[in-house]
């Protein structure tokens, strides 16, 4: 069955796109944790970081790099946070690997 990421990538749901491209989307959280938080998506299934294999090297790549992107046109200049969360422990709730983008807030550390 494919994930609520998989159907937005598919457009069968609709979401706030940012950027989209050949191999990734970029979207607004729909239940956001800081006033800027998006979601850069790879389009090809990648379950989670830890079931990347070398296959998925520039990919993951390019996931940090459009972040970064966004990021800065964002003028996120006092700083912003990336996560990626891994499995039930790590607090993944959607199994389709997913870099979130954190910013307009001091955040805190360590997380929770
Ligand atoms: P994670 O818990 O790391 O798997 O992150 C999943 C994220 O997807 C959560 O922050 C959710 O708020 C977000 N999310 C779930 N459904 C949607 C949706 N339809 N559009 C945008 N973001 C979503």
């Amino acid at each position: 069955m494919s994930t609520i990421f998989q159907k937005i990538i598919d457009g069968e749901i609709s979401a706030d796109v940012v950027y989209e491209d050949s191999e990734c989307i970029v979207i607004h959280d729909v239940a956001p944790q800081a006033p800027i938080h998006m979601l850069v998506i790879p389009k090809r299934l990648i379950p989670r970081v830890g079931l990347a294999t070398e296959e998925d090297q520039q990919i993951l790549g390019k996931l940090l790099l459009v972040a970064g992107k966004i990021a800065n046109s964002e003028n996120l200049d006092g700083g912003f946070r990336i996560v990626i969360n891994n499995g039930a422990d790590g607090g993944e709730s959607v199994p389709h690997l997913h870099v979130h983008v954190l910013g307009g807030r001091a955040m805190k550390w360590p997380p929770g």
